[in-house]
């Protein structure tokens, strides 16, 4: 296994050409285009990595699935549905245009930007800093990892600069799908963004995931098997954002997708995958982290279809 990570790593690198990193957030200019790295964490506890696999990357949208389990376990699901859909919208992630022209108004599903802020909007917590602490303790928990903690300057260049989603919280705020204060929904949800990691940080997330909510050292069910159920299979239909349909064909695991370069998969009762690139196709998906995806669903047989 870590020689075909090793060989994976280094056929694929020449992809990080064809992409491009995020710049619609400004901090994330930084990031280094060529970076590639993979880890994989397996159910039985191994761990194998590969490439870059120690370059920091913020989550952006690959923590769009943990919390919507929080909002799950605080919520129950008939209260997050009604606020939120079930989904794909084959529309970009930041796309706003379907939310007026859909009825009911409400985002279409959980892992498009409207419907990740609806959804960390109903995350309980007196206030919203022991909201936020809720939301990066279970990333903590779920990672393994008691250090995680956000990359300040990320998220203060996407509280500055996001106005695009400032423009759909307010619009949901207006149709009632969001109740509270939109700055304070709103700073929540880039702070969850900026959560700052590592390929081996998600590829734990990934096999806990993989594992049905067990932590798979500990055997303790942190998330209800049925959360855990529906964050993978929209992972499955809205995951990769438009590209969703072709990854189920080239790849065929729930996976999720951010724009800081980070892909987490959860391949079900084996392993999780963690891979970071910050050069991005343009539907704003690591370009060299599909690419090794795609070999090594084929090599190992990953395919859940
Ligand atoms: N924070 C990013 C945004 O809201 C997350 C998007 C992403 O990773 N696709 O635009």
């Amino acid at each position: 296994m870590q020689l075909l990570l090793n060989e994976l790593v280094e056929k694929n690198r020449q992809w990080v050409h064809f992409g491009k990193v995020a710049t619609y957030i400004p901090e994330l200019k930084n990031a280094n285009p060529n970076a590639l790295g993979i880890v994989i964490v397996d159910i039985e506890g191994n761990v194998y990595r590969a490439g870059d696999y120690r370059e920091k990357f913020t989550m952006q949208s690959v923590s769009k699935p943990i919390t919507l389990m929080l909002a799950l376990m605080d919520r129950g699901a008939e209260f997050v549905f009604e606020r939120v859909g079930m989904e794909p919208s084959g529309d970009a992630f930041n796309s706003m245009r379907k939310l007026e022209t859909i009825n009911p108004s409400k985002p279409l599903n959980p892992m498009i930007n409207a419907g990740a802020i609806a959804v960390t909007s109903l995350i309980l917590g007196n206030s919203y800093e022991e909201k936020f602490q809720r939301i990066l303790d279970l990333f903590r928990k779920i990672s393994g990892n008691p250090n995680l903690q956000i990359n300040e300057s990320v998220y203060l260049s996407e509280k500055r600069t996001g106005d695009r989603n400032r423009s759909m919280a307010y619009f949901l705020r207006d149709v009632g799908i969001l109740e509270g204060d939109v700055e304070s929904i709103l700073d929540l949800y880039f702070k969850q963004c900026s959560i700052e990691v590592d390929c081996e940080d998600i590829a734990r997330i990934g096999v806990f995931l993989a594992n049905q909510g067990i932590m798979p050292d500990t055997k303790e069910q942190v998330v209800p098997k049925e959360i855990t159920q529906i964050a993978k299979t929209f992972m499955v239909t809205c995951g990769m954002y438009d590209e969703s349909g072709e990854f189920a064909i080239n790849v065929g695991v729930p996976a999720k997708s951010g724009v800081g370069g980070g892909i987490m998969c959860a391949v079900p009762n084996r392993m999780g995958i963690g891979v970071m690139g910050p050069a991005l196709d343009p539907k704003g998906n690591s370009i060299g982290g599909l690419k090794m995806l795609q070999v090594l669903s084929k090599e190992l047989s990953l395919s859940i279809f």
